[in-house]
């Protein structure tokens, strides 16, 4: 039975929740469900991965952008959210196909572009590699009298990793097979900013046919020499200390599409770091929660290209890095089920301290782990400069990685409510808690 009011309150209803949208005003502290619509946004197919195929990452740029303006985050120049910088970048625009012994493999799932392959389409029979020129000259020498020009050179990981320890010509003779593939346990994608010759596919292991004969591949790779694109900056100017910073980064980039038919949603990476950022400025920007001294919001490009947008950023940057007191880096937060890492939480123990504590007397995750310095994500150039800095990531759940299987779905978030409680505590800790004047 439909009622007058119950038809009135459940159009209230349909009212408030329309309103929940992707700009929904903040709610007062971490919201799972929209950091969920978050990730799912940036993970769709809409946003082609967030690469330089179809300019996905400049989707995801406006996206964070629209949610710093929606957040009241302010711009830190006059310029605006944007720092542009252009990279060299290798890309997969067209077609990405490949079949052995005339059965078709699938993109993304059998077999990915080897980040730095050239162009090509190549029909011509398999060629294994003899893992015995690695040790005996007599082999090279025979391996050099046959001719590779029309074949396909078939490795295993193993011997790719061996390559670099042969000598020249033999590099260069393998170099001269029309196409190469790599035999790989896993399928992680990557990428380059240079671009080989010949045409380098990486086949999963489980999917590769034995006996292999023949292989037609083609593939489409076009080498944009200076691509556009830019970290997402913006602030809460300090009620106490203004010109005291405290910074929170995530980078927004990911590896973008193989293809016409294929892309990497990189939900755990880093969708779910954005979203975490997205929360505390949400928390901060609640006028109950104004902090003390100013907080940064770092949105980073091309992260997955070599950490070079914060890099361009600690090169150009927009404040004194002398006044950063504390860089909170956001990278891989989907999971949590077996705990939360701090890289370099074994480099700044007196804040590693205060992190255990604070995670001690509210039970927040279960396992806190340190590591030492590491070049994997967008806190390194920092430190490296000397600006303290963490980079959160959680362990467990699951294990999809730089792979199409990287899906919003697949996200347990198990520890992002418990985390967003951790870094809170923590940034208030650093100078972020509400001055109480
Ligand atoms: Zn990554």
């Amino acid at each position: 039975m439909t009622s007058g009011s119950s038809r009135f309150r459940l159009l209230v209803l349909l009212a408030l929740l329309g309103a929940r949208g992707l700009l929904a005003p903040p709610a007062p502290a971490q919201d799972l469900r929209r950091a969920r619509q978050t990730i799912a946004c940036l993970a769709s197919p809409a946003l082609h991965g967030r690469g330089y195929v179809n300019r996905g990452e400049q989707r995801a740029a406006r996206f964070v952008q629209k949610q710093f303006r929606a957040l009241g985050l302010l711009p830190l120049t006059s310029a605006g959210y944007y720092q542009p910088f252009t990279l060299p970048i290798n890309t997969f625009p067209g077609r990405a196909a490949l079949a052995v012994n005339q059965q078709p493999l699938r993109p993304g799932l059998d077999f990915i572009a080897d980040a730095a392959s050239g162009s090509g389409s190549v029909r011509g029979p398999v060629r294994l590699l003899d893992t015995l020129i690695f040790t005996q000259p007599t082999a090279r020498t025979a391996l050099l009298a046959t001719p590779l020009a029309g074949t396909v050179l078939v490795l295993t990981q193993a011997q790719a990793r061996r390559l670099p320890s042969l000598p020249a010509p033999v590099q260069a003779h393998l170099a001269a097979a029309a196409a190469r593939i790599t035999l790989v346990p896993k399928l992680t994608a990557s990428l380059a900013g240079e671009q080989q010759p010949q045409p380098r596919l990486e086949v999963l292991a489980s999917s590769w046919p034995a006996p292999a004969r023949t292989v037609a591949l083609q593939l489409e790779a076009r080498l944009l020499a200076a691509y556009p694109t830019q970290n997402v900056i913006g602030y809460l100017p300090g009620t106490a200390r203004p010109d005291s910073f405290l910074v929170v980064s995530a980078h927004y980039d990911h590896l973008g599409r193989l293809g016409c038919a294929t892309y990497f949603p990189g939900a755990n990476d880093n969708a779910s770091g954005v979203a975490m950022l997205l929360e505390l400025a949400a928390y901060y920007a609640q006028p109950a929660h104004r902090p003390a001294c100013s907080v940064v919001f770092m949105a980073f490009g091309a992260e997955e290209a070599g950490l070079l947008g914060s890099r361009y950023f600690v090169e150009h940057p927009w404040i004194p890095l002398s006044r950063i007191r504390f860089l909170v880096n956001l990278d891989l937060l989907g999971t949590g089920d077996d705990g939360l890492t701090v890289v370099n939480g074994r480099v700044f123990e007196e804040p590693f301290r205060q992190l255990q504590h604070l995670n001690a007397q509210q039970q927040y995750v279960g396992s806190l782990a340190a590591r030492g310095r590491a070049a994997n994500s967008d806190h390194y150039y920092f430190s490296e400069r000397g600006v303290p800095a963490f980079f959160f990531y959680t362990r467990g759940g699951s294990p999809a990685y730089h792979d199409v299987l990287d899906r919003s779905e697949t996200l347990s978030l198990t520890a992002f409510g418990p985390v967003f409680r951790l870094l809170r505590d923590f940034l208030n800790g650093q100078g972020a808690a509400p001055s109480t004047k």
